[in-house]
């Protein structure tokens, strides 16, 4: 497993992480097989998606924050609730496959770390499973 920190800058915002994943799999000598993307957060989350059109991203923030406002008379005492649900509804992990060493994603296809209740410092955990080489 590699572990790597991300910084986020905003309140809610989206980090384009497939070069932090694309690293952490050359440094195991990841080959062929699946890596698990995975935050280790109640507030975050990981999706892979449209990663050319920064609109897309911004307008998957905005959607979320319209389905899941951030006053909501939720029971919650912390007081981030919808940071929660958010979370709950992108996830905390996604899976790609490797091949020959590198992620396959599509043209548009990016990974991202998803931040509902930031800045904060955030923990991607990255677990290769499959053949490694030399
Ligand atoms: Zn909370």
């Amino acid at each position: 497993m590699k572990t790597f920190q991300i910084k986020t800058a905003a309140h809610c915002c989206a980090v384009d992480i497939t070069e932090r994943i694309a690293a952490a799999l050359k440094e195991i000598s990841a080959l062929n097989g699946v890596c698990l993307i995975y935050v280790s957060h109640t507030t975050a989350a990981v999706t892979i998606n449209e990663g050319a059109d920064k609109s897309v991203m911004d307008d998957l923030l905005e959607t979320l924050d319209t389905l899941v406002p951030w006053q909501g008379g939720y029971k919650h005492a912390e007081g981030n609730s919808a940071a929660h649900i958010k979370a709950v509804l992108a996830g905390e992990s996604a899976q790609a496959i490797v091949d020959s060493g590198e992620l396959v994603l599509g043209t548009w296809q990016r990974v991202f770390l998803l931040e509902f209740d930031g800045p904060r410092t955030r923990t991607i955990r990255v677990q290769f499973t499959g053949e490694r080489g030399a």
